[in-house]
């Protein structure tokens, strides 16, 4: 008799379970009919962004490329007449990135950003590696009002040796001593 029951009560819960999704609408999602938004820090495809005066961010200081896990990115530094660093290239391989974050992390300058765009898979591998132009955005990203060089301390033609936020003159060391 308890037998009985229980084959009872699993056909009725299975039935319930399936007359109540008879009257509700599709749960699958048609890619790429519908893109669902995605929260902006989603990690996927990686930009390098410019400050808010337009300026490439990136001093090319390696970092990004040190912390990378997979060593996946790599570049060369160059100073531009104003005393100014930059990558005279920076290139990425997107078939090696695991999209952890971590160069985003390290970056001082927040140049390196990670957005949420996903689609960007190729079944041609050395299509997946981006090159500096390919990186590059024309606006500050998810830190639109940051500026490296207001902050860093970091003299160049345009700001020169204390003339950064919250930095003193210099001091002659000399008119300190006794
Ligand atoms: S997201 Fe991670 S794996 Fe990809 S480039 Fe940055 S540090 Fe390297
Ligand atoms: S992206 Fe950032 S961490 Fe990487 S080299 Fe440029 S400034 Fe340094």
């Amino acid at each position: 008799m308890k037998e009985l029951f229980l084959v009872v009560h699993s056909l009725c819960t299975g039935f319930y379970t399936t007359l109540k999704h008879i009257f509700r609408g599709p749960a699958t999602e048609l890619y790429p009919e519908y893109k669902r938004p995605l929260p902006a820090r989603s990690r996927a495809r990686i930009i390098l962004t410019v400050d808010p005066d337009g300026r490439e961010r990136c001093v090319a200081c390696y970092l990004c490329s040190a912390a990378c896990p997979v060593d996946c990115i790599s570049m060369q530094a160059a100073e531009n007449p104003e005393g100014r660093r930059y990558a005279a290239w920076f290139r990425i391989n997107f078939g090696r990135c695991i999209y952890c974050g971590l160069c985003e992390e390290a970056c001082p300058t927040a140049a390196i950003q990670l957005t949420p765009s996903f689609e960007h898979a190729d079944r041609d591998i050395l299509k997946m590696v981006a090159e500096k132009e390919d990186l590059q955005v024309d606006h500050c990203g998810k830190d639109p009002n940051y500026n490296f060089y207001d902050h860093a301390g970091v003299a160049d033609a345009i700001r020169p040796k204390g003339g950064h936020i919250n930095e003193s003159p210099p001091v002659n060391v000399r008119t300190n001593m006794p």
